[in-house]
């Protein structure tokens, strides 16, 4: 069977957590309320996690590819020509909405984020869909700062560089696989019915409904 990026045999064989081991989680500054946005917000997301990450059983080690790489605030950075995997075997770019060739310091925050992720042995990485360097699902085909946006199936830059190194990487539109994740965490949590992952939702299917460019890595 493919395996999307957040490969559910990899979270399911993840150790069992516990308040003395608590799983070491990667997560997206902006969705652990760091104002580390393009604008200096978190995008709203920050209170988003209805407590996951405050369980003793999870260990939170935020980072930002793009703050590191380009700091805040910043111009907006999108992929074209391809995803993060294109973007680091040179096929693609990152440009800003200026036309500004954002790559290098793209490539920069994404090893930074990696060496982090290293330096803490992270066994799982929760990072915010959509995001040239964090996607993990959908992501913007050029820039998004366009009367009409346009999506494509794929990954960020940062996510390209984790998955190459073996982690498994979980988007926060992932409900079912997060609700998987959370009912390991939390032996009392009751997964509810008819959760579903990002490529799995009503839009995802009706506007990008060609298999994942990366299902079978
Ligand atoms: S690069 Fe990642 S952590 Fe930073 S603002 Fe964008 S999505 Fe959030």
């Amino acid at each position: 069977m493919p395996l999307l990026p957040h490969h559910r045999s990899r979270i399911d064989s993840l150790r069992a957590p516990s308040a003395q081991e608590p799983w070491r989680v990667l997560v997206s500054g902006c969705l652990a309320g760091w104002q580390c946005g393009v604008d200096g917000t978190d995008y709203g997301m920050g209170r988003g996690d209805g407590g996951l990450f405050s369980l003793p059983t999870l260990r939170l080690l935020p980072f930002c590819p793009e703050q590191h790489g380009m700091g805040t605030p910043r111009t907006m950075p999108d992929l074209h020509g391809g995803d993060g995997f294109d973007v680091l075997a040179g096929r693609a770019r990152v440009l800003d909405e200026h036309g500004v060739d954002l790559t290098e310091p793209m490539i920069a925050g994404a090893r930074a984020m990696l060496a982090f992720a290293e330096a803490e042995r992270v066994e799982l990485a929760m990072l915010t869909d959509m995001s040239a360097a964090c996607g993990s699902q959908v992501i913007s085909d050029g820039c998004r700062l366009v009367p009409v946006r346009r999506f494509q199936k794929g990954v960020g830059v940062a996510t390209a560089l984790l998955l190459d190194a073996g982690l498994a990487v979980v988007s926060q539109r992932d409900h079912a696989s997060i609700a998987r994740l959370r009912a390991r965490l939390d032996p009392t949590y009751v997964v509810p019915e008819g959760l579903r992952d990002h490529h799995e939702h009503a839009w995802t299917l009706e506007h990008l409904p060609h298999a994942h460019p990366r299902a079978d890595r």
